[in-house]
């Protein structure tokens, strides 16, 4: 059972919720814990133990292993209500963005491993071409997921995955919703330029 008690790090709130802000551009010391944003997300279930006010509590107590392992990070599915609703303009998903990216450029293995290949394997393909390219996302996503289930020795889940996968694509092929292309965007310089200066003024 998760547990709902939160850790405060009197040695890391500063620095850690600091760092955040910083990162995610989101004023989050100023959040007065009114859930007004989660009240209005989809992503909060009733059996669930995460919502964005916890995010945010949890980032400004510094407890940072509780924050980067919660539901909510990879669960988040960057609808903006939360922000919209909140009276300090306070974007969760910028934040869960930013723990993301900590828990990636650290090295950890991340809560939901196969949320994190398709998030990572959306942005490479954005960056790469300046748009994406379902076929080539798809097939690098499934890549890293499956060599994920291999080394875990997770045979049944390697089989589930191939079997949905394999009715997932011949849906979309009857429906021509797939394309094989590699189409390139006309400003895709201009995209991996602004992720190489994104990745240097905000190093993690
Ligand atoms: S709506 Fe804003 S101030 Fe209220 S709990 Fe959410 S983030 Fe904090
Ligand atoms: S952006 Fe994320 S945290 Fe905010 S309401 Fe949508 S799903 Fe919830």
């Amino acid at each position: 059972m998760p547990s709902n008690a939160f850790q405060f790090s009197p040695a890391d709130a500063a620095a850690f919720s600091r760092k955040v802000a910083r990162i995610s551009g989101q004023n989050i010391q100023e959040c007065y814990q009114c859930r007004r944003c989660t009240a209005g997300c989809p992503a909060v279930q009733d059996e669930g133990n995460f919502s964005p006010d916890m995010l945010i509590r949890l980032v400004n107590l510094g407890d940072i292993n509780a924050a980067i392992n919660n539901e909510m990070v990879w669960k988040c599915v960057t609808c903006y209500t939360c922000g919209t609703r909140c009276p300090n303009n306070i974007h969760t998903s910028r934040i869960a963005d930013t723990l993301k990216k900590m828990v990636k450029e650290s090295g950890v293995e991340p809560l939901k491993p196969n949320i994190a290949y398709f998030h990572s394997s959306f942005l490479e393909s954005g960056v790469r071409w300046g748009r994406v390219n379902e076929a080539e996302f798809m097939g690098v996503y499934e890549m890293k997921n499956i060599l994920h289930l291999v080394k875990q020795k997770k045979f049944k889940e390697i089989y589930d995955e191939i079997i949905q996968l394999s009715k997932f694509v011949w849906r979309v092929l009857k429906q021509g919703r797939m394309h094989f292309g590699f189409l390139t965007s006309k400003g895709h310089k201009e995209i991996k330029r602004l992720k190489r200066q994104h990745q240097t003024s905000n190093k993690v």
